[in-house]
């Protein structure tokens, strides 16, 4: 093959095996699109929903949905940026477990030189994320107390200081002692060990029986409805992910007794136009320059062992952000 890369593919749907390492070829970028070399592909809880084959499309499927490296070529069109650069991105043209990517350049966002590609990356998908849960979905104000779940993970950590942040009261589910020392460590109030504790009972004590104003839930099927019960009066339940596998249809009825509003939401809408998705990377990193934000990152891996790191993430072995090195 000419012009070819390495890449990581899902021959089929299924478990972290249909992945393997191919030589594939290097993608040419269209119009508006830059072409990146690529130094760190994300690792999100997403890309296992695509391998599964939950969201449908073409296989082999370049496996990624997030990158950060330099610019090696534009297509006609672009304006702004050089070769060299560095930038972080997520809504590529082409999958990021691989050498070489492409992305509409209105999609890439120039990291800052004293940021390290690593923690670029962990600030990008789940900060933004983190981000949009805690300004836009419910904007949390000073005083008021909210429950986030998976508080060690990639976006769970982020969203406790950005709540902290807000002056907001945090409680924090957690499956393992390692994991409640890391969401104490990031700010948490209180860090509920849901394997040990019944922690609907926990935060309605501490909230007098009020429940709480916003209830951040990625996990899905096996949380929803008592992040639900547990919501104060028209408290939000910010329901954006499904680690633990889809939930059954919800009887909309049962918000009736706190009047609480539920909502399935999706990073793509909060950064759809270029201005919000500049803003939300730069306040992700001034708060990163205050000091009023750290991230972590788990030791990275080579390309070669994307399905170890899929394993790891599905079995609950992670905290903080995931990379993959080419
Ligand atoms: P995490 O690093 O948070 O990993 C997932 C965590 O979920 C696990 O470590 C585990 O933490 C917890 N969990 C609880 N039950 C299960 C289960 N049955 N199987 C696996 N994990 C479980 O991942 P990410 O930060 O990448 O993503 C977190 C969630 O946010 C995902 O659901 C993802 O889809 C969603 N997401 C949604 C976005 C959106 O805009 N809608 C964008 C980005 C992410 P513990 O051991 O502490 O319980």
């Amino acid at each position: 093959m000419a012009d070819s890369m390495k890449a990581v593919q899902a021959m089929s749907f299924g478990g972290p095996d249909v992945m393997q390492l191919n030589e594939i070829e290097k993608p040419e970028p269209g119009e508006g699109d830059l072409l990146v070399k690529i130094d760190g592909a994300g690792v999100n809880y997403a890309d296992v929903y695509l391998r599964q084959g939950a969201r449908g499309g073409d296989l082999p499927m370049t496996m990624g949905l997030e990158a950060v490296g330099t610019v090696a070529g534009m297509g006609a069109g672009v304006s702004g940026y050089s070769e060299g650069d560095r930038v972080v991105y997520r809504g590529g043209t082409s999958g990021c477990y691989a050498e070489f990517g492409t992305v509409p350049a209105k999609n890439a966002c120039p990291v800052p030189d004293d940021v390290s590609d690593d923690i670029a990356q962990a600030l990008h998908l789940q900060g933004m994320t983190a981000h949009y849960l805690a300004y836009d979905v419910h904007p949390l104000k000073a005083g008021e107390s909210c429950l986030i779940h998976a508080g060690a993970g990639g976006v769970g950590h982020i969203l406790i200081q950005l709540a902290k942040a807000k002056g907001a009261t945090v409680y924090t589910t957690v499956g393992t002692v390692e994991k409640a020392e890391l969401a104490a460590g990031y700010g948490a109030d209180e860090v509920i060990l849901y394997r040990d504790i019944n922690f609907k009972d926990i935060v309605l004590e501490r909230t007098g029986g009020k429940g709480v104003a916003a209830v951040y839930d990625s996990v899905g099927a096996s949380t929803i409805l008592d992040s639900i019960a547990y919501a104060g009066f028209r408290g939000v339940v910010a329901w954006f992910g499904d680690a633990s596998g889809r939930p059954p249809e919800i009887d909309a009825r049962i918000l009736g007794a706190k009047c609480a509003y539920l909502t399935r939401v999706g990073l793509g809408p909060y950064v759809a136009d270029r201005e919000t998705l500049m803003r939300r990377c730069n306040d992700l990193f001034a708060l990163l320059a205050d000091g009023k934000l750290s991230v972590n990152v788990a030791p990275t891996r080579p390309l070669a062992e994307a399905a170890q790191a899929h394993t790891d993430l599905e079995s609950r072995g992670t905290v903080g952000k995931l990379i993959l090195n080419p």
